[in-house]
């Protein structure tokens, strides 16, 4: 029934696993990211690379992957700026979330990414937003994303389905399914693709690509590298 989808693609570990996903199921494909200050820009340049490697690793679904869009969301940075008053500089609060974090954005992203489909023809969004792991992210919720998703289909006048393939897996599981997916292109591809995955995605906070460890580049210690490193424990160990 749907033929098209958009995937939020930051270049991390999930947003790639939910692409390989959308890939596998849907015939026509594309990809979406923001930008939104220097500090990001390292998982910019990951999703280029990303998108290379997965359309050489992967022909068949590089056949399906279309165009690439990045927006310019510069004015989240700003916002995310006035809200630091006293310090700027990076670190994590005692709720566990970065002091950059931006109350709602992924409303914003939604928002954004259903205007886009609406003007592709496009009815599936695709987001790798996890309760799981993030609960403290309030706008990565599966009641957030589902009433996000009936916002959003009454406001455009259209149905739109949004799919969080992540929601209730933890992150063992997503090391899984990326293994699985790729397994299913045929014989090897499920360790070309965790491979890939390992080497060419970006998760840390801190944009650390000096640092490689076996599941991949960060500074191992903020909590999105504690995230990534327990979840191939958790995977390799199975
Ligand atoms: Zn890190």
């Amino acid at each position: 029934m749907h033929q098209s989808a958009l995937v939020l693609f930051s270049g991390g570990q999930d947003s790639t696993t939910c692409l390989a996903l959308a890939l596998a199921r849907y015939p026509r494909v594309e990809t979406l990211g923001f930008d939104y200050g220097q500090r990001h820009s390292v998982e910019l340049s990951a999703r280029t690379v990303v998108l290379e490697k997965l359309r050489h690793a992967f022909p068949a679904w590089g056949a399906k992957l279309g165009e690439d869009h990045l927006l310019d969301l510069a004015v989240l940075g700003k916002v995310s700026e006035t809200s630091l008053t006293r310090d700027t500089a990076f670190k994590m609060e005692a709720s566990g979330l970065p002091n950059t974090f931006v109350p709602g954005r992924n409303l914003l992203f939604l928002t954004l990414a259903a205007a886009l489909a609406y003007r592709r023809g496009m009815d599936v969004i695709v987001t790798g937003v996890c309760e799981t792991d993030f609960s403290g992210y309030p706008d990565c919720r599966d009641d957030t994303m589902k009433a996000m998703q009936i916002a959003l289909s009454l406001g455009m006048d259209k149905r739109f389905l949004i799919e969080t393939p992540l929601m209730w897996i933890d992150k063992a599981a997503t090391w899984q399914m990326a293994h699985d997916l790729g397994e299913a292109t045929g014989p090897q591809g499920g360790q070309t693709l965790v491979d890939l995955i390992v080497e060419h995605t970006h998760t840390c906070y801190l944009g650390d690509r000096e640092h490689r460890h076996v599941w991949g580049y960060g500074c191992g210690t903020c909590p999105a590298c504690d995230l990534r490193a327990k979840g191939w424990a958790g995977y390799t160990a199975a």
